[in-house]
């Protein structure tokens, strides 16, 4: 129904509201929740750029905004509400207080009306379906510390068009094309597990409850183990073999449509990989089976698609454990 009461019909529904969403919501938090608190703030000495500072239970970002003032946004548990009576304002100046985000705090400084939103990491467990899909922030949310929602929101309607396309134009890939969502989503969630615990746990308070419980994400996430080369290089006359276990099927975005590929698992990258060098895996599977050693595998790349990338690609593939030797 919009604004003006007139309701409309469609086959199909993006639901690209934010973090508020329109359609119904499965989210699985990822970590513990977080509650921003931002206000307006007038008089001297302000700061007349970016800031980002950091306190034992909370963090704070403030930037000058034309018109409205210095917008000083802090950051903390959510449990922390319950604890101070739901008393934002309180909240919010003694968090900030513990920073120093703000120079000469409480003397000079005027603070506009306190205003709360969450602003916790999610992931929404029903981000598609047969006729709606989820992008940005109605699908997912990062921890705003690890800055990669903007970016993530941008990618998320990249494909979630491509997504689209399928589901309508090739109904008899429906299925691939949600597992396709589905798993980027999950990745993301993987991406941001590890981005957030690198981030947390560089603070100089990461042994407080507020920051260490902000790191236990990335290492309860499962990765495929790197296999860093060790011993002597191979040569040309090195037998090699496929390492199967890397090799795994996959919904992958082809032009337009979503389509199932081959692709390879590699050491400790979050994504599968479909395309070496613009060749598709798929290609370069059949060389490596093919190939008893090395110099084999070049030539079998390069009388393929490989050309003068035939080096690389092999050397990529031995280093990542995909060629055993
Ligand atoms: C406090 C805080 C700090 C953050 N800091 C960063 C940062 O530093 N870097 C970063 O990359 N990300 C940051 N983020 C995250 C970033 O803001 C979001 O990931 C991003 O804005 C989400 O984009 P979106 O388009 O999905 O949603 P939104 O930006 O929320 O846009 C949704 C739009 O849909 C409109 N809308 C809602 N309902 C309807 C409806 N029924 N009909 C029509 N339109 C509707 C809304 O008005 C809005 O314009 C932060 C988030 C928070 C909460």
């Amino acid at each position: 129904m919009l604004a003006d009461g007139q309701v409309r019909g469609a086959n199909f529904l993006v639901d690209a509201a934010g973090r508020r969403g329109l359609l119904p919501k499965l989210r699985r938090w990822q970590g513990p929740r977080t509650i921003a608190l931002y206000a307006y703030w007038s008089g001297a000495g302000l700061p007349d750029r970016p800031r980002v500072a950091a306190g034992e239970g909370v963090w704070a970002w403030g930037a000058p905004v034309a018109d409205l003032g210095f917008n000083a946004t802090l950051f903390t548990d959510r449990h922390a509400l319950p604890r101070s009576r739901g008393d934002l304002r309180q909240i919010y100046l003694d968090g900030l207080a513990d920073t120093d985000l703000l120079p000469s705090f409480g003397t000079v400084l005027s603070c506009g009306q306190v205003t709360a939103c969450d602003a916790s990491a999610w992931l929404d467990e029903e981000a598609v379906g047969p006729d709606y899909i989820k992008v940005g922030e109605a699908a997912q949310s990062f921890d705003p510390l690890a800055s990669l929602g903007v970016q993530h929101c941008i990618q998320s309607a990249r494909s979630a068009s491509v997504v689209v396309n399928t589901i309508l134009r090739r109904p008899g890939s429906q299925a691939v094309a949600r597992k396709y969502y589905e798993e980027r989503l999950e990745r993301s969630a993987w991406t941001h597990a590890v981005a957030t615990t690198e981030i947390y746990g560089r603070s100089v308070h990461a042994e407080k409850p507020f920051w260490r419980s902000r790191c236990a994400g990335g290492a309860a996430v499962a990765r495929v183990e790197a296999h860093p080369m060790s011993g002597p290089k191979p040569v040309a006359s090195t037998p090699i073999h496929l390492d199967r276990s890397r090799v795994v099927e996959v919904p992958c975005l082809c032009g337009d449509f979503v389509e199932p590929r081959l692709a390879v698992l590699a050491g400790t990258e979050a994504e599968p990989v479909a395309f070496l060098g613009g060749i598709p895996i798929d290609m370069i599977v059949p060389a490596i089976v093919d190939s008893e050693t090395v110099g084999d595998l070049l030539e079998a790349l390069v009388r393929g698609q490989a050309g003068t990338q035939a080096d690389r690609i092999c050397g990529w593939l031995i280093e990542r454990g995909v060629v055993g030797f």
